[in-house]
């Protein structure tokens, strides 16, 4: 397993948005997280990823326990997040939007890309093609010199996945990355996803889109009100009936 949350729970305001869930994620899976609005998918990912602290549980990520460490040390041993609802930065290139992504994993790297300080030189350089490598599986090299807000939605959020590999990431959490896409970038977007699977990149993906989960997921997790209601694969979630009650809606 790359990775497992043990009894991961997490309150706001004495209400639960997280409640003792236990998630083992294999090497390679592409996991599907779906759930009706608010049922916690966000707020797992956060725990994940280290924007949030759990108030019990564990995270084990490649057999190390990785709940106490800041963000920018988990973005360092190889988990990167696409937060739901992220936007490019406007008035910045596409490539250097993407270059931000080689900082994910140093403190003060973030701030400091954002503000474009001055870097070594080498280093900038490493960070640049590393940047453009990026773009290139991502199928964007030709964008690189455009302003990334004058993208369409859907190139957008290719940019964030771009920016995402930048950090060379093993386990790539992706909340709602389709939300909003016309049909045609939603394709596109299912294309990339499945060729990063192709390279042993391991994805958790949060998605409203049942059908474009159905397509792309190994396994898919359903929550309901904090707590995991039902796993397996496509074909066994939609066959659930507590599935089908709580979420699809039938
Ligand atoms: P989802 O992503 O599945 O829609 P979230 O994880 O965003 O769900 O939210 C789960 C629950 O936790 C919701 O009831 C939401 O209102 C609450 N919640 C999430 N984040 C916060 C926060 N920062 N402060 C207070 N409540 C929050
Ligand atoms: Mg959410």
């Amino acid at each position: 397993m790359i990775l497992r949350a043990n009894g991961l729970r997490r309150s706001f305001d004495g209400v639960f948005a997280v409640r003792d869930v236990d998630l083992d994620v294999a090497h390679g899976e592409l996991r599907a997280v779906i759930g009706p609005n608010g049922a916690g998918k966000s707020t797992l990912f956060a725990l994940i990823g280290g924007q949030l602290r759990a108030d019990a549980g564990t995270v084990t990520y490649d057999g190390t326990r990785i709940d106490r460490l800041p963000p920018h040390r988990r973005a360092a041993a190889g988990i990167a997040v696409v937060f739901q609802g992220a936007r490019v930065f406007t008035g910045m290139t596409v490539l250097e939007n993407v270059m931000v992504g080689a900082h994910a994993g140093t403190r003060t790297g973030f701030g400091a890309a954002i503000a474009r300080l001055p870097r070594h030189r080498r280093e900038e350089r490493e960070i640049r093609d590393r940047a453009r490598e990026s773009l290139a599986r991502a199928g964007l090299e030709d964008w690189a010199d455009r302003d990334a807000g004058a993208l369409p939605l859907g190139q957008q959020r290719v940019v964030q996945v771009a920016r995402a590999l930048c950090g060379r990431p093993r386990l790539l959490l992706l909340d709602e990355p389709a939300s909003g896409l016309r049909a045609g970038e939603r394709a596109r977007l299912a294309d990339l996803l499945g060729e990063l699977r192709g390279e042993g990149i391991t994805m958790l993906l949060v998605e409203h889109d049942v059908a474009f989960v159905t397509r792309l997921a190994d396994r898919v997790t359903v929550l309901d009100l904090g707590q995991v209601i039902a796993e397996g694969t496509p074909a066994q979630i939609r066959a659930d009936d507590r599935v089908v009650a709580a979420y699809l809606g039938a």
